[in-house]
């Protein structure tokens, strides 16, 4: 008796060999999928569930990973506007200091995953102030959370200095050292507010608890000139020296990069995050995201923080992956809709290095999936369903999400979550949180 069978769905697996299965099911038990068959399969026909959930007309795919975000900046979607990177950071960290607190980022962390989750969205790696509020907004919504203890030198929220991110960073590796839900990292912001010093220092720590390092890298011209200033090199060679890159590393933004800074990412196997919305709307550029595909580097996406992008949509960002580098190199065969489709799924889960346990759907691997309306106007007729996935498909479109074989949205609301209180409680601070550029 299995505790959960999946039926009659598209299964979209995004495994290696990018899979299609027309009318197929998952069976489901202690959170781990133990079978995937087409429905045609003999066997079909003797399995017990304690839960049979009919899926027709739906697709079925692996829970998508975001791997790059800050989900409390939702509380400031929309404040700041209209400015290039640097410029618009000087305002939103005014606007964080006067307004984030541990309870504050608790409550905005809430509402940034929860729109992650309702997206289809099962494992977030997120950079913010108090990762371990994060970290349990992450748990009590049910989804998976890559982050930990973010490093940066100018004054920040909480009046914190080095040491004092590194205690914590030390402490939230020492909470979560075997947790499938939380995988701990460190998150210095950049090579430009945090010395290489205690870039090193964080390195440091991250290998010592064999957890995994990111940070924003060449997301800007600006960027690139002020560390050439400084250090005499570009951003990717001033990380290479400082023996940064590596396996366990992902650079989020990665815009402004040569051929040599290319490789060097290549052939450490450091994974690129692609910030498509973010990277358009503050004007930071295009990344040359079709050069890294053809160099062969993992690249994955994500959506950054809805203070600049203005929504956690990977749908969105999945899109621009798949067409900014055909009109960007003008060559429409340059990356095609299954490579985009495991940036989205399959590459984020190997730059976690949790290959084995998430990023396509697989016997062996967690439930962690999400169910897909294929009876609308923009799916009808569909004839391949990974371009439908990539091309056509919306977050609107996501019906229903499990993590662990749990269902933690149910026809399209969050069963984790009492969304009309949690809203209220948020809208009470709308007023402070506009006046907070003022402070
Ligand atoms: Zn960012």
């Amino acid at each position: 008796m299995y505790d959960l069978i999946i039926e009659d769905a598209t299964i979209v697996t995004a495994d290696t060999k990018h899979t299609v299965i027309e009318s197929g099911l998952v069976l489901i038990s202690e959170g781990v999928i133990l079978g995937v068959y087409d429905t045609k399969n003999p066997i079909c026909g003797d399995l017990e569930a304690k839960v049979r959930l009919n899926a027709s007309g739906k697709l079925l795919m692996p829970g998508i990973i975001n791997m790059h975000c800050h989900a409390a900046d939702s509380l400031f979607r929309g404040l700041v506007e209209n400015l290039a990177l640097e410029d618009w950071l000087s305002k939103v960290w005014i606007a964080e200091k006067n307004i984030l607190t541990p309870e504050t980022t608790y409550l905005g962390s809430v509402l940034g995953l929860a729109e992650n989750l309702l997206a289809g969205v099962t494992t977030v790696m997120d950079m913010f102030w108090y990762p371990d509020r994060t970290a349990q907004a992450a748990k009590d919504l049910g989804l998976r959370i890559a982050t930990g203890g973010i490093f940066f030198d100018p004054p920040g929220v909480g009046e914190r200095g080095h040491a004092d991110y590194k205690k914590e960073a030390t402490d939230f590796f020492i909470k979560h050292s075997a947790d499938d839900f939380v995988f701990p990292m460190v998150m210095p912001h950049g090579t430009y507010t945090v010395s290489p010093k205690n870039l090193k220092e964080a390195k440091q720590l991250c290998d010592h608890y064999g957890g995994l390092f990111s940070t924003h890298a060449a997301e800007t011209q600006t960027e690139q000139s002020d560390i050439k200033n400084r250090y005499g090199k570009s951003v990717v060679r001033h990380l290479h020296d400082l023996k940064i890159l590596g396996p366990n590393t992902s650079l989020a933004h990665c815009v402004h990069v040569d051929t040599t800074e290319i490789n060097l990412i290549v052939d450490s196997g450091t994974a690129v995050v692609h910030n498509p919305v973010s990277n358009l709307k503050l004007g930071s550029g295009i990344p040359p995201i079709g050069r890294f595909v053809e160099s062969g580097a993992l690249v994955t996406l994500g959506t950054d923080g809805a203070i600049s992008g203005n929504d956690l949509d990977m749908w969105m960002a999945l899109r621009l992956a798949a067409t900014l580098p055909k009109g960007y190199e003008m060559r429409p065969n340059i990356i095609d809709a299954k490579e985009a489709l495991h940036m989205f799924t399959l590459n984020g889960a190997k730059a976690l290095g949790k290959e084995s346990l998430i990023g396509s759907i697989e016997v062996g691997k967690k439930a962690d999936l999400i169910l897909v309306n294929a009876q609308t106007i923009h799916s009808t007729p569909m004839f391949d369903p990974i371009t439908h996935l990539v091309y056509s498909t919306s977050k609107s479109d996501v019906t229903d999400v499990f993590v662990e074989g749990l269902r933690i949205v149910e026809n399209g609301v969050c069963t984790t979550l009492n969304l009309e209180n949690f809203l209220s409680q948020v809208r009470s601070m709308t007023s402070d949180i506009k006046m907070s550029l003022n402070g």
